[in-house]
């Protein structure tokens, strides 16, 4: 069968969903559950340190990441999950005996056990809160869905299962699933854009600093882009010869840096929490956009067949 045109990768939460809705309900379980599963210490203490750890990342957002493997996959403030995230991080690290009982029940396999652990909790957690999604989703997928040209595909660090049961609540199924549905696209669940890796030897060409690892944003920002696990997924989709790939995502540093350091498009979906200086960067780069809401990415996403 031959390639449609345009493949457009798009990320679930925070681009189709309210994710800082859902992240009330994520934290309320991620404290739970660190405090009784895994820290064996008082609701009462986690939900006290959470409010502390997340008053001092506010205040000072540039010094604070979500840490894999020891490289920055995100700063902490790009998005409600991985706020939450980097909080629990920092809980855990916050106590040698924390940092013992979470080393003992989720050693590396490849992951920090730091990361193993808030991705359990992650996983856990957004299986069990219920979905929010943005005013107009339903009709953009359709549309994505049955266009002759585009073929779009769901590409999350969320699990499949999840994206598939949220999905359901649209009426959407996943290609090839048991369960047919009128509609049905591609999932491509945890696909790890944050798994970090120190060792990786790829270098990506900057026209004004040459071979790069890191990509520099301003005096004060930069993004790692040693993603091995990131850069093979979206090597394979390359690979199937469409004319153009588009990315669309609401975190620049997890999902957008990479493919524009690779030459593909990225398509920033605006939230309350994007930080101004991502914007600012993908709305100068030559195949960066940035849109406010679900209508005007159907609108951007169209015009690249046109
Ligand atoms: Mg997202």
């Amino acid at each position: 069968m031959m390639a449609k045109r345009v493949k457009v990768i798009m990320d679930f939460d925070g681009t189709l969903t309210d994710e800082a809705l859902q992240a009330e309900e994520l934290a309320a379980i991620a404290k739970r559950m660190l405090a009784k599963d895994i820290l064996h210490v008082s609701v009462r203490d986690i939900r006290k340190a959470y409010e502390q750890i997340r008053k001092k990342i506010l205040s000072c957002p540039h010094q604070f990441h979500w840490e894999v493997n020891g490289l920055p996959a995100t700063y902490a403030y790009e998005g409600a999950y991985l706020l939450n995230t980097s909080i629990v991080q920092e809980i855990v690290r916050s106590k040698p005996a924390y940092m013992r009982a979470v080393r003992k029940l989720f050693p590396s396999d490849g992951l920090d056990p730091v990361t193993r652990c808030t991705n359990h909790l992650f996983h856990q957690g957004t299986y069990a809160v219920h979905p929010h999604f943005l005013d107009g989703v339903r009709e953009l997928l359709i549309k994505l869905i049955e266009h002759p040209l585009i073929d779009p595909v769901i590409m999350t660090n969320s699990e499949t299962r999840k994206i598939k049961k949220n999905l359901r609540k649209l009426r959407i199924g996943q290609c090839g699933a048991k369960h047919h549905f009128c509609h049905e696209l591609e999932i491509l669940g945890d696909t790890r854009q944050y798994h970090m890796d120190p060792e990786w030897n790829h270098f990506f060409q900057h026209h004004l600093q040459g071979p790069i690892q890191v990509l520099p944003v301003n005096e004060h920002f930069s993004v790692d882009l040693r993603r091995p696990v990131y850069f093979k997924a979206l090597r394979r989709i390359l690979d199937q010869g469409y004319n153009k790939v588009v990315v669309v995502a609401d975190g620049f540093s997890l999902a957008g840096a990479l493919p524009l350091a690779m030459g593909l498009r990225f398509i920033l979906k605006k939230t309350d929490l994007t930080p101004v200086w991502t914007e600012e960067y993908v709305s100068s780069h030559p195949n960066g956009k940035v849109v406010r809401e679900i209508r005007e990415l159907k609108q951007q996403l169209l015009s690249l067949v046109e």
